[in-house]
């Protein structure tokens, strides 16, 4: 029991202690890594268009399918660019950690695994 109590009181030290430096570096190092894999996208996507140009049509098709799923990977990473900026106005507010719906405490766990989680456990779930 004892142990337990000290995991709970663990919880807060997300939002008081040094956790949040932690926490930003992380949110900023994710952020670098996004831009990173972007800009390779990017050089992907470049020549894409060059093999379109040089080769047949069953080649122009796999072109054009890849370059579907590099236009998806890199609205995804758009879509996580936008989650973590948000984390790091949370944190800047003193509102992170809390659940932006229900403003329930985010459990440590689960901050720990997406630090740019914005939802309670119960709200992800819906
Ligand atoms: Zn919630």
């Amino acid at each position: 029991m004892a142990n337990c109590n000290g995991k709970w009181g663990g919880k807060r030290i997300v939002m008081e202690g040094d956790r949040p430096q932690g926490i930003r570096a992380r949110l900023l190092a994710r952020l670098e890594e996004l831009a990173n894999e972007e800009r390779l996208g990017r050089d992907g996507r470049k020549v894409v268009q060059l093999d379109q140009q040089a080769v047949g049509r069953l080649s122009r098709m796999d072109a054009l399918q890849s370059q579907a799923m590099a236009q998806a990977a890199s609205r995804n990473r758009a879509t996580e660019d936008r989650r973590i900026r948000a984390a790091l106005s949370r944190l800047d507010e003193g509102e992170y950690g809390y659940c932006t719906d229900c403003g329930e405490e985010i459990a440590a766990a689960r901050l720990d695994h997406d630090p740019a989680a914005a939802l309670c456990i119960s709200c992800a779930r819906g």
